[in-house]
Formats: structure tokens, C-alpha cells, sequence
């Protein structure tokens, strides 16, 4: 009779490397701690509070009413890849236009973001990306045999990269670059400076970009700005994006890329292979949001704006803990060192003991150790009782 053990060695060794989203474990353990009664805040994940737009949500069920609920082509509906190019490209302000044969939809960011890393890296390749990071590059580099060298992201530059690092950590075997910008979980936003030396690199490197815009539309302070604006690196940069954030649709599950012709017929091989296609209702949907009002995406970034302000300025008062002013996304990435640089323990702690939770900074990797991760989509209510209850828990907190 098999045991549970026995059961595990015969799992691949890949399998051994993969780590899990903190973010969902947290999640777990809070709704545990419901379950018994206890009062939590919600600051762990990344996902809107805000319910999908109306008119999305119309198109959606009237696209099940008339029965687009069988397999689709696996890259996408054609429609929907047409008005998927025409948004991007008009979004980002392209002289190229976008054409409907670089797009691949998925049931997700994360979905398309793997199956591209599937088809670019080879055992032994290095993947090149910044460190803090949402985890699933490195989880899905790591995974492929291939190596995912970090590059610090600075506090003191407002979370832009180390460049000098950067360039001192690119090798012949970098295939892939991956630039997540407005970033997860700092806020930053990567400048027009970073980017331009960024580009000027690629073009003495061979490496692909995979720029991971999907915070594209929350952006605080200075103006979007997309690497794809170095349009002599068009053959070389690959764009995901989704709807997840920008229209409070996390469990629709739809995202996309745009790649170059050749790329984007391995990421649509790759989805044959495994997701198939994306419901298409839900790529209905899609459609739906990206032609219709745009006014509600407006609009939940000026609350996003305004929470983002209270709630930095809140834990700038709270002893021991330094934020600044994150540009986009919807993460505050506070600095906590002066109390300790255990943040996981700080973050178990605050859950465990003061009916917060949160992500500790490492969870995202090892530059973000010293850090805490606040997810700041969430009501005003509940982010002035973050502040009060970490002001409150933290001085009772033993290190
Ligand atoms: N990329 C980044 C940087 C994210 O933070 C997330 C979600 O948290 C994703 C991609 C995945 O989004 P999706 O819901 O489309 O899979």
C-alpha cells in the first residue's frame, strides 16, 4: 500500500524547487484565524476590493446567453486579439502598430507569463530580474533548470534598479530579461532613465525582455512609461499585461501577451499543450473592457490614489516603520529594520497577535528582507484599523 512518503519520492525533482505564493498561504491561515472568531484585517493580497465594472460583467453573461461558453482557438478569439493589439498599441503610443499574430491570451497573467518562460529558457539559462519580485518568474525559471540571477532594486532610488548591477550581472547566457513595471510589491515605477539604459543594453546583448506591465493602469505619480517606446527592440520584447488589476477581474482569469510573430506561435504551441484556450466568455468580456467606458478604471485608481496617500502618511507615524511614497501599483513596501530584519517573523507576529495580515518583504526575495508588504486595496476603514492595530501590536513585538 503506498504511503504519503512514498507517494512524494516519486514527484520530480522540479517539483522539489518550486515555493508557493505567500500571499494564498497567508491568506489560509487568515481565514483560519476567522474561522475562530478572531477580527482580521485583510492586507495579503494583491487583488482589488472593487467589483468588476457593470458593463464588463453584462457582456460576460451575455456572452454565456448566447452560448460562448465552447473551446475557443488556443491564442484567443480573433476579435478580441484585434482589439487586444489596437488597445496596446494606442495605449503605449506605438509609430508600429501591434498586430493581432503577436497576441496570445491566457486564463491569467501568471499562466502566459510561465508558458513564455517555457519557451525562452533552456537548462542553465540565466533569467536576469529584479529583486524584490512577484514570485513566479523565479519560481517558474527554477522550475525549467534555469538559473534566475537577482538584481536589487534600491529603496534609496524609489525602488528603480542597481543598474550597474545589472549590467554586471548580464552574462552569454542571459536569455531573458524580465522587467515588472509598476512594480509588485515595492509600487515602483521604473524611469524613462532606467528604461533608456535598459534598452541601450539590450541592443549589445541578445537577451529577450519580458516586460510585465499588468499594473499598467495604476500609476500615481509620473506617467506610464513601457520599454516598448525603444521600438528598434520590437523583435526582442515581449509585453504581458491582464485584466486582474486594472478591472478588478482577478478571477475571471484573463491576461495576455504580445510578442514577436515567432514567440507568440511557441507561447499558442504552449497553450495547445496545456490550458487549451481561455473561456470565452470571459475573452468577451475582455473585449468589452477594453472598447466600453473607461471611466470606472479611472475611477478606482483615484480611490486607489487617495488610500495610497492616507495610509503612507499613517505608517510614516508609526515608531520604527519608513515608507516612501510608492508611484504606482497598489503595494506600500514600509522598511521595518529599525525594529527587526525578521520580517516573516514580524508578519506572523502582526497576524497572529495583532489581527493583521500582511506579507513579509523576503517572501518576494532576499533584497526584501527588512520590508513588509501591504496590499492597500482595501477600504479606508480598514486601513486606518491596520495603522491603529500595528501601532498598538508592534512595541510588543519580541524579535
Ligand atoms: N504579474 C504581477 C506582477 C502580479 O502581481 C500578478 C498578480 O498578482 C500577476 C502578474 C498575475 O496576474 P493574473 O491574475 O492575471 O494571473
Amino acid at each position: 500500500m503506498s504511503t504519503l512518503s512514498h507517494d512524494y519520492d516519486h514527484l520530480c525533482s522540479a517539483v522539489s524547487r518550486l515555493g508557493s505564493e505567500a500571499a494564498f498561504e497567508v491568506l489560509g491561515r487568515a481565514r483560519e484565524l476567522q474561522a475562530l472568531g478572531r477580527d482580521i484585517v485583510h492586507m495579503e493580497v494583491g487583488e482589488p476590493d472593487f467589483d468588476t465594472p457593470a458593463h464588463i460583467k453584462e457582456a460576460g453573461k451575455a456572452a454565456i446567453d448566447a452560448n460562448f461558453t465552447h473551446y475557443a482557438p488556443n491564442a484567443g478569439i480573433m476579435e478580441f486579439r484585434e482589439v487586444i493589439a489596437d488597445y496596446a498599441t494606442r495605449f503605449r503610443g506605438l509609430a508600429t502598430a501591434y498586430t493581432p499574430d503577436m497576441v496570445v491570451v491566457a486564463p491569467g497573467a501568471k499562466q502566459i507569463i510561465w508558458n513564455l518562460l517555457a519557451a525562452l529558457l533552456d537548462p542553465g539559462d540565466e533569467m536576469v530580474y529584479a529583486d524584490p519580485a512577484y514570485p513566479t518568474y523565479a519560481a517558474a525559471a527554477g522550475y525549467l533548470g534555469a538559473t534566475a540571477v537577482p538584481v536589487r532594486l534600491l529603496e534609496s532610488k524609489n525602488w528603480g534598479l542597481d543598474l550597474d548591477e545589472f549590467e554586471a550581472k548580464l552574462s552569454d547566457r542571459t536569455n531573458v530579461v524580465v522587467l515588472n513595471s509598476p512594480h509588485n510589491p515595492t509600487g515602483g515605477v521604473l524611469s524613462h532613465d532606467d528604461l533608456a539604459r535598459i534598452a541601450e543594453l539590450a541592443l549589445r546583448h541578445r537577451f529577450v525582455i519580458l516586460s510585465d506591465e499588468i499594473y499598467s493602469r495604476n500609476v500615481y505619480g509620473p506617467k506610464f512609461e513601457s520599454i516598448t517606446q525603444f521600438e528598434e527592440l520590437r523583435d526582442r520584447i515581449i509585453v504581458v499585461d491582464g485584466f486582474s488589476k486594472a478591472y478588478a477581474m482577478t478571477g475571471w482569469r484573463l491576461g495576455y501577451c504580445i510578442a514577436p510573430p515567432k514567440i507568440a506561435r511557441a507561447a499558442t504551441l504552449l497553450a495547445n499543450n496545456t490550458y487549451a484556450c481561455t473561456a470565452t466568455f470571459a475573452q468577451k468580456a475582455g473585449i468589452a473592457a477594453l472598447t466600453g467606458d473607461d471611466a470606472p478604471v479611472v475611477a478606482m485608481n483615484e480611490t486607489f490614489r487617495e488610500r495610497r496617500d492616507r495610509f503612507v502618511a499613517q505608517l510614516n507615524t508609526i515608531p520604527g516603520v519608513s515608507c516612501p511614497i510608492p508611484d504606482g501599483a497598489f503595494y506600500a513596501f514600509p522598511n521595518i529594520t529599525q525594529i527587526t530584519t525578521d520580517d516573516v517573523a514580524l508578519a506572523k507576529f502582526l497576524l497572529e497577535e495583532g489581527g493583521v495580515a500582511l506579507l513579509g518583504g523576503s517572501c518576494f526575495g532576499e533584497a526584501g528582507r527588512g520590508y513588509l508588504r501591504l496590499s492597500y486595496a482595501n477600504s479606508l476603514h480598514e486601513l486606518d484599523r491596520c495603522a491603529e492595530r500595528m501601532r498598538a501590536a508592534l512595541p510588543r513585538f519580541a524579535g
